[in-house]
């Protein structure tokens, strides 16, 4: 696979150290869903003109030694908790902690992953890597099954121009469960019960968010995210 000349850990952003490179798409999550080696299509290709072919075990970036291992134990979790959501089976606090952990994990890696494979066509300068967007904002997980419960893997939404410039949500579907994951500030923290900021701005310059008028409900109000996902 052809990467950027600046390469850098998708984890800490530096460059990488002793480099293990990370499977964005975790060889456990391969294996559920089908063939490891299959060759799939990823997106575009904007340098070549065409749909981006390749094997999903290919699907590799540049990582320390360190900081991969460090999130091994992630994975481990991760593994055994989305089987359990794509069985329906129930999950406890803990679990929901660990499996928006992975999801933020994934995430960030997919858009770096991009980032990396088309050469910075958007001239992005990331200024967050996985270990530094991992359970920072607020965010959720939809579950949804579908009928037909046939192996296969595909990410939604990772492509598109939107989500290179604000990587905040996207979808997953493992096999027969879809899973959409979105996370940015303040997205429920007024309807869970949290403290929120009446006003927020974003610095065109520093990209920093500013945030000011601080409220708080005390009280959860359901449904805690108004929004229809299944028509
Ligand atoms: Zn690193």
């Amino acid at each position: 696979m052809k990467q950027n000349e600046a390469r850098f850990c998708v984890f800490c952003g530096n460059a990488p150290r002793d480099n293990n490179p990370e499977h964005v798409l975790p060889t456990w999550l391969l294996k559920l869903t089908g063939d490891p080696k299959r060759t799939v299509s990823l997106g575009w290709d904007y340098q070549q003109n065409m749909a981006r072919k390749f094997a999903f075990s290919s699907f590799v970036f540049p990582a320390c030694k360190v900081c991969n291992e460090e999130y091994s134990k992630l994975e481990t979790a991760a593994g055994r908790i989305l089987t359990k959501l794509c069985n329906d089976s129930a999950i406890n606090v803990m679990d929901a902690d660990i499996i928006l952990d992975w999801f933020d994990k994934v995430r960030i890696g997919l858009w770096l992953g991009f980032h990396i494979l088309d050469r910075n066509i958007f001239g992005i300068d990331p200024m967050f890597h996985i270990e530094n967007r991992v359970a920072r904002k607020d965010r959720m997980l939809f579950v949804t099954h579908f009928i037909d419960q046939k192996k296969k893997l595909t990410f939604l939404g990772t492509d598109s121009a939107v989500f290179r410039f604000m990587p905040s949500c996207f979808g997953l579907l493992v096999n027969g469960t879809l899973f959409v994951n979105a996370s940015f500030d303040f997205m429920i923290a007024a309807r869970a019960g949290f403290p929120y900021p009446k006003e927020a701005s974003v610095d065109a310059d520093t990209m920093l968010l500013s945030a000011n008028c601080w409220d708080i409900a005390n009280k959860v109000k359901i449904p805690v995210i108004r929004f229809p996902f299944l028509p």
